[in-house]
């Protein structure tokens, strides 16, 4: 299989993977790096921490633009598959590195396997939800976290076809439900942490969706109103800032380092993944617009507070353990709330820490189904 990876949130995906392949042996894998990620904050220090294999294939697309960039990882992915002739392709979730790995497969007629389908944010604005919807639709089998994934899918007619005994295909595609990959990690390093550390320490803060930072009186107003809310409750918070969002603080005149001290918030570089998941463990409360980062908060049962007017991780919101916050006015009062409840024991969403297992095992029957 040829394994496209490209983003901070893959590398993380990933590596539940790797463990279940180095697990169930006999596989032979191709790894690719997109480059759209590729400096040490956002992707080398995961390589190492994950102990991920050195990518086989590493492209240097062009940053110049979104468009560019897209054009030169699918040309790259697509010259790979000519090169390593892979069975399958795989991808991850929602960013650009997937959407070009599934147009380079259906453009070589490689059967695409996507982990993470049938999620929806239903919001067409977000990049993350054209790259989901049209990934969907090119790939052959569909990995559903959850059963609301399985559902969308339904509702789109991309129905599952696993009870045929043939290849799934675009046409024919076949739909797994199992947990989530995100969450097998969750569980996997949790284990390390301190239970006594558990909510004893700074709120967990990240924010990097374009939306929210890339204007910067839409960020100051975010930050404002952490800022205050932190204040008033007598909180600190640490904030891994993601360059992104650097970007959008220094557009800005204002001496925001100072500021963020005079309000508790620690701004340091982005973590490493044991290091986040860690502050995430330590918080009473995680404030976030990342979707990577509201699941791990349910993984350890801590509650978040979305910092957008949607997701596509509906059934901890639907649950009560999380709450869209679609505007900075709305922060104090669900923040407040939230809090109060405290903790939780995270439930079964997203399976049993075993996602990545149960796929590979689905996988190696299906290839026995077809030999046989
Ligand atoms: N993450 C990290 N360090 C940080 C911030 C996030 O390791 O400083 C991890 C986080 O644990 C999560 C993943 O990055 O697993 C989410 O990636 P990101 O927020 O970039 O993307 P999204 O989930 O929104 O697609």
């Amino acid at each position: 299989m040829l394994i496209v990876v490209g983003a901070r949130p893959q590398f993380i995906k990933a590596a539940a993977l790797h463990r279940a392949l180095v697990d169930v042996g006999g596989w032979r894998s191709t790894w690719l790096h997109t480059g759209q990620h590729h400096d040490e904050a956002l992707s080398g220090q995961f390589f190492q921490e994950l102990g991920l294999p050195d990518p086989d294939v590493r492209l240097t697309p062009n940053p110049a633009s979104r468009e560019l960039r897209l054009g030169d990882m699918m040309e790259g992915i697509r010259l790979a598959i000519d090169v390593h002739s892979p069975f399958w392709v795989v991808v991850f979730g929602d960013t650009d590195s997937t959407l070009a790995g599934a147009w380079a497969a259906t453009a070589r007629q490689i059967p695409l396997i996507h982990i993470e389908a049938g999620l929806r944010s239903h919001d067409w604005g977000m990049p993350e939800e054209v790259n989901r919807v049209l990934t969907d639709r090119m790939s052959s089998i569909l990995v559903c976290p959850t059963h609301a994934a399985v559902d969308h899918l339904t509702r789109e007619a991309i129905l599952d076809h696993s009870t045929d005994k043939a290849m799934p295909s675009v046409r024919k595609p076949w739909v797994l439900k199992t947990g989530d990959i995100m969450h097998d990690n969750a569980i996997h390093f949790n284990a390390q942490f301190e239970a006594d550390k558990a909510r004893s320490g700074r709120v967990l803060m990240t924010m990097h969706r374009p939306s929210n930072v890339d204007d910067p009186t839409t960020l100051w107003s975010w930050v404002e109103a952490i800022g205050a809310w932190l204040k008033k409750c007598g909180l600190r918070a640490v904030w891994p800032i993601h360059p992104r969002t650097l970007k959008g603080l220094e557009a800005s005149s204002r001496p925001w380092q100072e500021r963020l001290e005079s309000w508790g918030v620690d701004a340091v570089d982005p973590l490493g993944y044991v290091e986040l998941l860690k502050a995430a463990h330590e918080a009473p409360l995680v404030l976030t617009d990342s979707g990577g980062v509201q699941k791990e908060a349910y993984s350890l049962g801590r509650r978040c507070v979305v910092l957008r007017d949607s997701t596509e991780w509906t059934e901890q919101v639907a649950e009560g353990q999380s709450v869209l916050c679609p505007a900075p006015a709305a922060l104090e009062r669900l923040a407040d709330g939230l809090l109060e409840e405290g903790a939780f024991t995270p439930g079964a969403l997203y399976g049993d820490g075993q996602a990545a297992q149960e796929l590979m095992g689905k996988l190696n029957l299906m290839l026995e189904g077809l030999d046989g």
